[in-house]
């Protein structure tokens, strides 16, 4: 055998032998809810499609319309020829929601992040990150060649103790977190990371990828309750509840200025297909409208949290902690059975031991359905 089809076997056989190898399967996803897999119909736990927006048809309406306008593609970077005019009529919408300056849009929030962090902090800078942070927050990290600190998950105090140390050896610093947390559904302490920051002089940045359009009137994790928190730099997506793709920051004019000039993932990548774009502003458009319609996936992951006992939901993401990767596993295919798509989630996306059922919750799930799926996880999931 060739020695890089050797390697990447045995790196496979590795990643099965732990229950930890991943495979593609095909998914027709119906409506908002309900996907087809294998010709079997599964009520879906497991979309980030909050809104179900991603099959509305106002909004489907508005891509087909921006592709026979526009075209199908971009044709070039945003700085060369990609810039269609839909960029700014989105920006300028996600300014307001977010209440910045300015904002600018990248290719996906995976680009967003790796491309954001490294214009801010070079080889002198400092990270001060939440342990539990995003992936693509940690590739930007890595990216910008500084000194990298991680702290307990949502423990100010601990993130107060790495500044203390170590702010005065570096040039810059950025304390860096998720506004929602991706696989754990609870929030950050953004209000008193903001002030920590000023106290340090470091630039608080928040992924609100599972904020924008679910929480704090669809505004995200920084407009929660009657507090706004200033937070200088908010950065989200575009494929979760908004039901396109894209990313976004959202910021003071001249960062964002900077943004359009030094970040490597927006100068050296195609612009979004007009399509997306048209279709993240159709979808921004009627959560500004509906803003019941928005608080509803919250408020159904709170009635899934209450029958079971477990801690009242803070977003539309609950996780059910298993352990080993191998009974997360079983744990899914048992619903499986019971026509639950309900995705096991597995080390290295979340900490060793700690495998898990992510279940996130929408507008359109019945009600009823919510309660069989309750009963079952009861008595045979965790009993
Ligand atoms: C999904 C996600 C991203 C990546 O966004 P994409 O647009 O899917 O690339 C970034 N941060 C968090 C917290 C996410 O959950």
């Amino acid at each position: 055998m060739h020695s890089l089809d050797a390697f990447a076997q045995e790196k496979l056989d590795q990643l099965e032998s732990r229950s930890l190898r991943r495979g593609l399967t095909d998914t027709f996803r119906e409506d908002g809810i309900f996907v087809e897999r294998g010709g079997k119909r599964l009520l879906s736990f497991s979309c980030n499609d909050y809104l179900n927006l991603t099959q509305h048809p106002a909004i489907k309406a508005a891509a087909k319309a921006a592709i026979d306008r526009y075209g199908a593609g971009s044709g070039a970077s945003r700085l060369i020829t990609g810039n269609h005019p839909l960029y700014a009529e989105l920006e300028t919408r996600l300014a307001q929601v977010k209440q910045t300056e300015a904002a600018v849009v990248f290719g996906s929030g995976y680009l967003a992040n790796s491309g954001i962090i490294p214009v801010l902090i070079g080889p002198d800078g400092l990270i001060v990150i939440d342990e539990l942070a995003h992936n693509c927050l940690f590739a930007g990290t890595q990216l910008s060649r500084g000194r990298v600190l991680k702290f307990r998950h949502n423990d100010v105090a601990h993130a107060r103790e790495l500044l203390a140390e170590h702010r005065a050896a570096h040039d810059h610093a950025l304390i860096v977190t998720d506004g929602v947390f991706s696989m754990d559904g609870d929030l950050a302490p953004l209000e008193a990371l903001q002030a920590l920051g000023e106290e340090y002089d470091a630039w608080l940045m928040s992924d609100d990828a599972h904020g924008i359009g679910v929480i704090g009137g669809g505004r995200g994790s920084s407009f929660m309750g009657n507090a706004h928190v200033p937070v200088p730099l908010q950065m989200g997506t575009l494929s979760k509840a908004i039901g396109a793709y894209g990313g976004y920051l959202c910021a003071s004019a001249p960062v964002i200025e900077l943004m359009r000039n030094r970040a490597r993932t927006l100068v050296y990548s195609t612009g979004l297909p007009p399509s997306a774009v048209a279709a993240a502003i159709a979808a921004l458009d009627l959560i500004e409208r509906e803003p019941a319609y928005a608080a509803a996936p919250v408020q159904k992951a709170k009635v899934f949290t209450a029958s079971l006992g477990l801690p009242d939901a803070q977003s539309p993401i609950v996780p059910i902690v298993i352990g080993e990767a191998d009974a997360a596993l079983s744990a899914s295919r048992l619903l499986m059975e019971e026509g639950f798509l309900v995705a096991p989630i597995r080390p290295p996306t979340v900490p060793q031991g700690t495998a898990r059922l992510r279940l996130t919750f929408t507008a359109q799930h019945p009600m009823d359905e919510i309660e069989r799926l309750a009963d079952i996880v009861r008595t045979r999931i965790l009993a």
